[in-house]
């Protein structure tokens, strides 16, 4: 894909983004190594999911522990997984898992869930679906991939271990949005408001792929918004070519 762009012109330039202004029309992009004028920006910083911060986590990432079930799923089939979360995410990926998984453990640290009542009664109904309530991972064990996790009552303090094959990760998703300039709006969660040209609220600056507020975070939508803003951005500089100049980078 880069050397077919390439072909096509695109310059890259792998340095670090620190913040991302404006000077007039003028989108103004330093980085570690100097600054950047362009006419229009496309930001694509993506988002990373929170992590349970336990020991183990880091360590097995990959080899058990996972934050995608519509990637990794598959992996578990006739095995047993524990989802951990309550929310819309972690109960509509754990009911997606019991399509391989034998038997899905769905942890919460709560005493009910927080996803929609319609996704929870189909969780519910799910025979292949557990739920261990009040309760949170202290730690997850495993030589070379997942083993067991450790757990505890948050009411009670009892600490308990269960055999699992794979852990799916959903307590929430990070976007990484701390470069961004102040005037672009987020939603609550911190993910850019975009239209359906993926155009942010300044003009000239669109956004694409997982730093959006979107119903789907995957390669295939993540590319598709980008190809929307592309053609937008050259659009908007046709259209407004007249109204500013832009200087080299500095
Ligand atoms: C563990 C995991 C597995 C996944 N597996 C699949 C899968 O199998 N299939 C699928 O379709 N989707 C999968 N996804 C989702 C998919 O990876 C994303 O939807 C997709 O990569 C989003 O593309 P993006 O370009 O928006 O963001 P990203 O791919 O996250 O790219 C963002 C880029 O911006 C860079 N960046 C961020 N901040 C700065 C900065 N300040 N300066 C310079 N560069 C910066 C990052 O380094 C990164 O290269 C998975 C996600 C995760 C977390």
């Amino acid at each position: 894909m880069r050397m077919q762009a390439e072909r096509f012109g695109t310059i890259f330039i792998d340095e670090e983004i620190i913040a991302l202004g404006m000077e007039g029309l003028c989108k103004v992009i330093e980085t570690s190594e100097g600054k950047y004028r362009a006419k229009s920006v496309i930001i694509c910083t993506g988002a990373h999911p929170r992590r349970l911060n336990v020991p183990g986590e880091e360590r097995l990432t990959g080899r058990g522990v996972s934050y995608c079930a519509t990637c990794d799923g598959a992996l578990y089939r006739d095995k047993v997984v524990a989802v951990i979360g309550g929310g819309d995410s972690a109960i509509e990926e754990g009911i997606f898992l019991t399509r391989f998984a034998k038997k899905v453990i769905v942890i919460h640290r709560r005493d009910e869930l927080r996803a929609q009542k319609i996704i929870q009664e189909r969780a519910f109904r799910n025979p292949k679906m557990e739920f261990i309530w009040n309760t949170v991972v202290q730690e997850i064990h495993g030589e070379v991939k997942v083993q067991q996790l450790e757990l505890v009552n948050r009411q009670t303090k009892e600490v308990s271990m269960i055999d699992v094959d794979g852990v799916f990760i959903y307590v929430g998703i990070l976007p990484n949005n701390e470069l961004l300039e102040s005037r672009i709006e987020l939603d609550s969660a911190g993910f850019v408001l975009t239209d359906e040209y993926m155009h942010t609220n300044v003009p000239g600056i669109y956004a694409a792929g997982d730093i959006r507020h979107t119903v789907l975070r995957q390669v295939v939508t993540a590319t598709s918004d980008g190809a929307v803003a592309a053609w937008s951005a050259e659009k908007w500089i046709i259209e407004n070519y007249d109204a500013f100049e832009v200087n080299s980078a500095e």
